[in-house]
């Protein structure tokens, strides 16, 4: 397992910035929400810390090490995204193996991290299913057990649960935070719902327009929001 930091951190696209020097340290083993409202950048920052982006200035450390100009799959991450695309044509277990099988790992390891993905997830009877037998939580959950299978250092969650609907989105939220003390894994989950941001994780971020407007335990940027955006987007009264 590793932390997360992320030291003056500049992406912009064309003329346009996106991400405006950045600052932001994630501990080891914590689950960090991003919040804020779309379009304030929370995508991309993921896909800088995953690698899918080159940042313009700024560094990427991740367990101590400089990752800034490390390939994707040299950083040991994991990302689950809003529209996780299962195989429709393989079962739930080969799309939890997929990424290793490409890997060439051996067949009694796949096997092995499979199981325990899927007991992890609750998915130990489903192994056999295609992804159109299952409900919206459970293709949520085989998402997530493709994820799990690496043993990644850190998880990136960018808006998982978006396209649920609310009875699941709460379900899913306690199995995310299960998942976490189970795994105690470093994980950074992006959303703009204003619920998880308060319930989900220990430490909150609110982000606007690229920056970042203050950083804390959830209920301590409740109680005492530095800005009004913070005050607006979470929801403090006045
Ligand atoms: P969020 O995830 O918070 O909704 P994004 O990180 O997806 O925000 O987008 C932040 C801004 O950057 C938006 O204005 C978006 O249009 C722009 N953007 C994101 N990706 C690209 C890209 N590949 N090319 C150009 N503009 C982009
Ligand atoms: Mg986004």
């Amino acid at each position: 397992m590793a932390d997360i930091r992320l030291e003056g951190l500049r992406k912009a696209f064309g003329a346009t910035p996106v991400i405006h020097g950045l600052d932001l340290s994630v501990a080891d083993g914590a689950l960090c929400v991003v919040v804020g409202p779309s379009g304030c950048g929370k995508s991309t920052l993921l896909r800088l810390i995953a690698g899918l982006e080159t940042p313009d200035a700024g560094r990427i450390l991740i367990g101590g090490r400089d990752v800034t100009r490390s390939a994707p799959g040299d950083r040991n991450i994991a990302m689950v995204f809003q529209n996780y695309a299962l195989f429709p044509h393989l079962t739930v277990a080969r799309n939890i193996a997929f990424g290793m099988e490409v890997r060439g790992a051996p067949r009694a390891e796949i096997d092995r991290r499979v199981r325990e993905a899927a007991a992890i997830l609750q998915l130990d009877r489903l192994l056999d299913r295609k992804p159109r037998q299952l409900s919206g939580g459970q293709r949520q959950r085989v998402a997530m057990g493709r994820a799990i299978v690496r043993d990644p250092a850190a998880f990136l969650f960018d808006e998982p649960l978006s396209n649920l609907d609310a009875q699941l989105r709460g379900e899913m939220r306690a199995e995310i935070k299960r998942l976490h003390l189970a795994l105690g894994a470093t994980a950074v989950h992006v959303t703009h719902d204003q619920v998880e941001a308060m319930t989900m994780g220990d430490m909150l971020v609110v982000m606007n327009r690229g920056r970042i407007e203050q950083v804390g335990p959830p209920m301590a940027l409740y109680e005492r929001p530095a800005t009004t955006f913070v005050a607006r987007f979470i929801g403090a009264p006045p």
